[in-house]
C-alpha cells in the first residue's frame, strides 16, 4: 500500500521572469544489508523504484486500527546487493560530468545513523564510496588537459584568477623553498586503512571533455557542527598559541588540542555561498585528493575524541571545485581572460543522522549539540517544505535558508540552479521502524521539489581543435628538426626544442671587455651574432613556410571536420526529435501510472474497510447465533418443564374430577332414591280413592271450595279464574277432539295436558268432530323472553244446519316454563290479582324446578286437566 495521501508531482513550474528548465531533486534510495541475519527485517525492496516499510512484529499502529504497510517511491531504488559502483554509475556519475561541463551538482546522504550514509559517500576499506569514485572519474577524464600548478588561482571571493605559465612556475618555485612539512607533491602517506578506498580502478572518464580547456581541481573540507562551520584542512598554528577560548567556551591551555576556529559564510557575487578563508587545496590526482579528504577526516576524529563529540552529530561536507579555461587561439597557453574561466563544484555531503534526540538518550551538552542538529536538519526539512509549496502553489513565502548553517551554505542550489540529488540510507532492521519512515516521507517530499537546470556556458569564440592542432604541430616541427639535426632527446618537448636551437647556433664567445683598446672582442661578437641572425632568418622563413603548409593541412582537414560535424549534427537533431517525443510520451505514461497508483490506492482503503466491515458482520452475526441457540435450549428446557407440570396438574385434577364426580354420582343415587320415594308416596296418592285427598292446611282448604264449585259442565262465560289443581274435574260424558300438530314440540314439564277419552288427531277431522261435542288445539310459538309457550285452545262443537260441523272457542289456556331462579310471581293480564300463594304452594309442593300457569280468558276451566309426568310428592305436615 501507498503511503496516505500523496501530492501528485506536477510537470515543471516555469517562473515567468526564468524560461530555465527545472528538475526534481533526485532522490534515491539505498537499502543496506541487517548486520546479522538473524535481525528483525521492516523494509523490503519491491521493486526498482518501491520500497515498502511495515510495521515490526509486536508494533501496532492502531490508527484506525489498521496494520498498515507504506509503500515509499523514489527515482531508483538500491537494495542489498547493489555495489558502489552501480550506484556510482546512476547516482554521481552524471554529477562529474555536468561538474566537467561547468555545471554545479550537490550530493548528499540522508539517514539514521548506522544506516550507510558514511559507507555510501566515503565507503570502506576495499569498498571506495561516491567520493574516492567522483575523483577518480574527475581525473580519468581531465587528466591530460590539467593545467600547470598555479595556473588557477582561487581568490577570497569564491572567485578564480588565471596567470602565466611563467608566473606560475616562479610561484611553484616560491612555494617548494617554503618550509612547508608536507608538500602536495612530497611523498604522501595514506592511512593503510583507506588506502584501498582509492583504488577503485574503475578507469571511468567523461567521454566529451572541451580538450581546448585547461583544468585544475580544487578540494576543501569542512564540518558543520552546533552550527559552526570549521575548516577540517586548516593548517594546525605551528606552536601552541596563547591560552584563548575556544566555541565550546572552555580556555584552551598550552599543549591541548587547538580545536579549529569556526569560519563564516559569505556570499558571492554570483549568489553563491562561500566559507571565507576555507583551505582549499589544488590537486592533481586521485591519490592527492583523497589524501587531503583523509588529512581532514583525520582531523575531525581527533577534534572528535578530544572534545568529546559524537561524530554522528556532524555534518561533513566535501567541495570539489573544478576550474577551466580555454586555451589561446594558438592552442598553446591558456587564455588570460578571467571572463572566459568557469568554476564549478560538486559538493558532496555526508549529514548527521536524522535520528530524534531521545533516541539517543542525550544529555546536558550532548542534548544541546543533539538538539542542533535536529534543528538544522528540521531547517533542511522546513526549506524543502516551503520550496515545494512555493513551487506547486505560485506562493511566495520566504525560505528560511538562513536558520541553519546547512541550508545557508547550499541555498543557491534550490534558489538559483544545479543539479541536487539524495541518497537516502536506510537499514531495516526492525529497531530503524520509526525513524526509516520518517526519512522516507522526509525523502518523498524532497523528490518534488525543482531546481533550475544549470545552463551550458558560453563557448569562447575560438575555433575548436586548437590543442590537437598544436600539438601535431609540435610534432610535425619536432619531426622535420629530427630529420635536420638528428633525434630529439629529451625529457620534455619544451626542453628538446630549446636545446635543439641552441646546438644549431654558434656559441657565444666571452663578451667581457677588460681594455679599452681591445678591437677583437666586439667584432668577433658582431660576427657570430650576424651568423646567428642568418640563422635565425632561415629559420624563420623555414618556419613559416612550414606553418603555412601546416595551415593548408589543417584548413583541409577543419573542413572535412566540419561537413562531418554537419552530418553528426543533422543526425542528432533526428534523434534529438526522436527522444523529445518519447520523452513526452514517458511523461504521459508517467502520469498515466501515478493515476492509476491513486486509484488502486483507493481501492484498496475501500477493500480494507469492507474487510472490517465485514469482519464485523461476521462477529455480530456469531454472537446473534450464539444467543439464539441459548435461547432454543432455554426454551426446550422450560418446555420439558412446563409439561411435566402439566402432565402433573392434569393428572391431580384427573383424580380430583374422577372423586367429584364419584362424589356427585353418589349424591345423586340419593337425590334419586329420595325422589323415587316421593314418587312412589305421589303414586299412591293418585291411585288414592278421591275422597283421599293429601292433608292440607285447612285455610288453603276452605279457598278450595268455591272453586270446586263454581266447576259446572257447562262452560260460564266470565266465571272467575280458578287455580288448577294436579286433577281437574271432568264432566262425564263430554268428548274432546284433541287436535296435536306434528310440528309442535314435547314440553319438559312436570305436569301435560291430558284428555283422557279423546280422539287424538294430527290435523281437523270432521269425522271426529262429528263423533265429539269439544275439541282442543294445541298451538305452540316462540314467547318473547325465549321460551315455548304452548296455547290449548279449546271450544265447542256444533252441528250445523247443512250437516256439517263448526267450532265456536270459548277459551284459551297458556302453558308457559319459567326458571325458578329468575322467577318473580307473573300474573296475566286477565288475571292481575291472583290469589295469593294458591298455585304457588301447590306446585312448589309437586316440583322445584318449573312451574306451569294456567289462564282461563273465555269460558270454564272445564275439559282436559294435567298429569302430572312424575309423582307430586306429598306435602310433610
Ligand atoms: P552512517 O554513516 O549512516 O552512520 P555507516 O556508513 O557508518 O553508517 O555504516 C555503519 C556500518 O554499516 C558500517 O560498518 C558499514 O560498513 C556498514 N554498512 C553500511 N552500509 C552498508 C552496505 N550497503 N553494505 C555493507 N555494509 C554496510
Ligand atoms: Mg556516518
Amino acid at each position: 500500500m501507498k503511503a496516505a495521501a500523496k501530492t501528485p508531482r506536477r510537470p515543471a513550474v516555469k517562473k515567468p521572469s526564468n524560461p530555465s528548465l527545472k528538475d526534481p531533486v533526485g532522490v534515491y534510495c539505498r537499502v543496506r544489508p541487517l548486520s546479522r541475519p538473524d535481525q528483525e527485517c521492516c523494509i523490503e525492496v519491491i521493486n526498482e523504484t518501491t520500497v515498502q516499510i511495515h510495521p515490526p512484529d509486536g508494533y501496532r499502529i492502531f490508527r484506525n486500527g489498521e496494520y498498515r504497510e507504506t509503500q515509499y517511491s523514489f527515482k531508483e531504488v538500491f537494495g542489498t546487493l547493489v555495489v558502489q559502483k552501480e550506484l556510482f554509475d546512476v547516482v554521481a556519475k552524471p554529477l562529474v560530468e555536468d561538474l566537467i561541463r561547468g555545471k554545479n551538482g550537490l550530493l548528499f546522504t540522508y539517514g539514521v545513523t548506522g544506516s550507510g550514509k558514511t559507507h555510501t559517500m566515503t565507503g570502506s576499506p576495499g569498498d571506495g564510496g561516491l567520493l574516492p569514485r567522483c575523483l577518480d572519474m574527475i581525473f580519468n577524464s581531465i587528466g591530460p588537459f590539467q593545467a600547470k600548478r598555479f595556473v588557477f588561482k582561487l581568490d577570497d571571493k569564491n572567485g578564480v584568477d588565471v596567470q602565466c605559465e611563467v608566473d606560475a612556475l616562479l610561484e611553484r618555485q616560491k612555494r617548494d623553498a617554503m618550509p612547508v612539512p608536507k608538500t602536495p607533491s612530497g611523498k604522501r602517506q595514506i592511512d593503510p586503512e583507506f588506502a584501498d578506498m582509492i583504488n577503485v580502478q574503475d578507469h571511468c572518464k567523461v567521454e566529451e571533455v572541451d580538450e581546448d580547456n585547461v583544468y585544475s581541481v580544487f578540494v576543501s573540507y569542512i564540518e558543520i557542527y552546533n552550527n559552526y562551520i570549521y575548516d577540517l584542512l586548516e593548517e594546525a598554528p605551528f606552536e601552541p598559541i596563547k591560552p584563548k577560548w575556544n566555541n565550546c567556551n572552555t580556555p584552551v591551555r598550552n599543549g591541548d588540542f587547538i580545536p579549529p576556529q569556526s569560519k563564516i559564510l559569505r556570499e558571492d557575487q554570483n549568489h553563491n555561498m562561500y566559507v571565507t578563508g576555507c583551505t582549499e587545496v589544488e590537486v592533481k590526482s586521485t591519490e592527492e585528493a583523497f589524501e587531503v579528504f583523509w588529512r581532514g577526516q583525520k582531523k575531525r576524529r581527533i577534534a572528535n575524541t578530544q572534545l568529546n563529540r559524537e561524530s554522528s552529530r556532524s555534518h561533513s561536507v566535501f567541495i570539489i571545485k573544478l576550474a577551466q579555461a580555454p586555451l589561446d587561439a594558438d592552442g598553446d597557453n591558456v587564455l588570460q581572460e578571467k571572463e572566459q574561466i568557469t568554476l564549478s563544484q560538486l559538493s558532496l555531503v555526508d549529514l548527521a543522522g536524522s535520528e530524534r534526540t531521545n533516541r539517543t538518550k542525550a544529555e546536558g551538552n550532548r542534548l544541546r549539540e543533539a538538539g542542533n542538529i535536529n534543528q538544522s536538519l528540521m531547517t533542511l526539512r522546513t526549506c524543502i517544505e516551503v520550496l515545494r509549496e512555493n513551487q506547486m502553489y505560485g506562493t511566495n513565502k520566504m525560505v528560511p535558508y538562513r536558520d541553519s548553517k546547512l541550508t545557508h551554505l547550499f541555498k543557491n542550489y534550490f534558489d538559483g540552479e544545479g543539479k541536487v540529488r539524495m541518497i537516502v540510507c536506510v537499514n531495516p532492521k526492525a529497531e530503524d521502524y520509526e525513524e526509516s519512515l520518517q526519512v522516507m516521507r522526509f525523502a518523498e517530499m524532497t523528490q518534488e521539489v525543482e531546481v533550475a537546470r544549470p545552463v551550458d556556458r558560453p563557448l569562447c569564440g575560438l575555433t575548436p581543435g586548437r590543442r590537437f592542432r598544436n600539438q601535431a604541430f609540435r610534432e610535425e616541427l619536432s619531426r622535420k628538426l629530427e630529420m635536420r639535426g638528428g633525434p630529439i632527446n629529451g625529457e620534455t618537448e619544451e626542453q628538446s626544442v630549446s636545446e635543439m636551437f641552441l646546438q644549431n647556433f654558434p656559441p657565444l664567445p666571452s663578451c667581457e671587455l677588460l681594455d679599452v683598446n681591445d678591437d677583437q672582442t666586439l667584432p668577433k661578437l658582431i660576427e657570430v651574432l650576424e651568423k646567428r641572425h642568418k640563422l635565425r632568418q632561415m629559420l624563420s622563413e623555414e618556419f613559416a613556410k612550414n606553418v603555412l603548409a601546416f595551415k593548408t593541412m589543417l584548413q583541409d582537414f577543419d573542413s572535412s571536420i566540419v561537413s562531418k560535424e554537419n552530418y553528426i549534427q543533422g543526425k542528432l537533431s533526428e534523434k534529438e526529435k526522436t527522444i523529445a517525443g518519447q520523452k513526452m510520451e514517458l511523461e504521459r505514461l508517467e502520469k498515466k501510472i501515478k493515476t492509476l497508483e491513486y486509484k488502486i490506492e483507493i481501492l484498496e482503503k475501500t477493500a480494507t474497510i469492507y474487510e472490517e466491515d465485514k469482519r464485523n458482520l461476521q462477529q455480530e452475526l456469531e454472537s446473534k447465533s450464539q444467543k439464539l441457540q441459548r435461547q432454543a435450549s432455554d426454551k426446550r428446557r422450560l418446555e420439558a418443564r412446563l409439561q411435566g407440570m402439566v402432565a402433573e396438574t392434569t393428572m391431580k385434577w384427573e383424580k380430583e374430577c374422577e372423586r367429584r364426580v364419584a362424589a356427585k354420582q353418589l349424591e345423586m343415587q340419593n337425590k334419586l332414591w329420595v325422589k323415587d320415594e316421593k314418587l312412589k308416596q305421589l303414586k299412591a296418592i293418585v291411585t288414592e280413592p278421591k275422597n283421599e285427598k293429601p292433608e292440607r292446611p285447612s285455610r288453603e282448604r276452605d279457598r278450595e271450595k268455591p272453586v270446586q264449585r263454581s266447576v259446572s259442565p257447562s262452560p260460564a262465560p266470565n266465571a272467575p279464574p280458578v287455580r288448577l289443581r294436579h286433577r281437574r274435574s271432568r264432566s262425564a260424558g263430554e268428548r274432546w277432539v284433541d287436535h296435536k300438530p306434528p310440528s309442535n314440540l314435547p314440553t319438559e314439564t312436570v305436569m301435560q295436558p291430558h284428555v283422557p277419552h279423546a280422539i287424538t288427531v294430527a290435523a281437523a277431522s270432521e269425522k271426529a268432530l262429528a263423533k265429539c261435542d269439544k275439541y282442543m288445539l294445541t298451538h305452540q310459538e316462540l314467547a318473547s323472553d325465549g321460551e315455548i309457550e304452548t296455547k290449548l285452545i279449546k271450544g265447542d262443537v256444533f252441528k250445523t244446519r247443512g250437516g256439517g260441523q263448526a267450532v265456536q272457542f270459548t277459551e284459551i289456556e297458556t302453558l308457559k316454563q319459567e326458571s325458578p331462579t329468575g322467577r318473580k310471581r307473573r300474573s296475566s293480564p286477565s288475571n292481575p290479582d291472583p290469589p295469593e300463594g294458591a298455585a304457588d304452594s301447590e306446585w312448589t309442593d309437586v316440583e322445584t324446578r318449573c312451574s306451569v300457569a294456567v289462564e282461563m280468558r273465555a269460558g270454564s276451566a272445564l275439559g282436559p286437566g294435567y298429569q302430572h309426568h312424575a309423582q307430586p310428592k306429598r306435602r310433610k305436615p
